[in-house]
């Protein structure tokens, strides 16, 4: 995947990309994304995030007890990038495993 996007104008709901981080990783439709914990009280417009975002903002919430404000917002990096990519490469290991035994016969 190789993305060279630069925000460029302001974005709007369904542009697909995340609010957050800035990425191009939003799907719709936008419940199969992440609720941003900031905007969980019944009062709140509710923002969309992508979901590693949505891992960050647990992840933070759970060590940091603090999670980036809105107004940081795009962030230049995720909070627990570096983890969350790490989970996802022994995540896609796991599933290429499962793969493999599949295929034996
Ligand atoms: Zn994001």
């Amino acid at each position: 995947m190789t993305s060279t996007l630069t925000a460029s104008g302001p974005l709007a709901e369904n542009t697909g990309a995340c609010p957050r981080c800035g990425e191009w990783a939003m799907m719709t439709p936008l419940g199969v994304n992440a609720l941003s914990r900031l905007s969980r009280e019944p009062d709140d417009d509710s923002i969309w995030i992508c979901s590693d975002c949505g891992t960050d903002e647990a992840l933070e919430q759970h060590f940091c007890m603090r999670i980036t404000p809105l107004w940081e917002w795009p962030m230049p990096f995720r909070t627990f990038g570096q983890q969350i990519k790490t989970m996802r490469m022994s995540y896609s290991a796991m599933v290429f495993r499962g793969e493999e035994d599949n295929d034996s016969e």
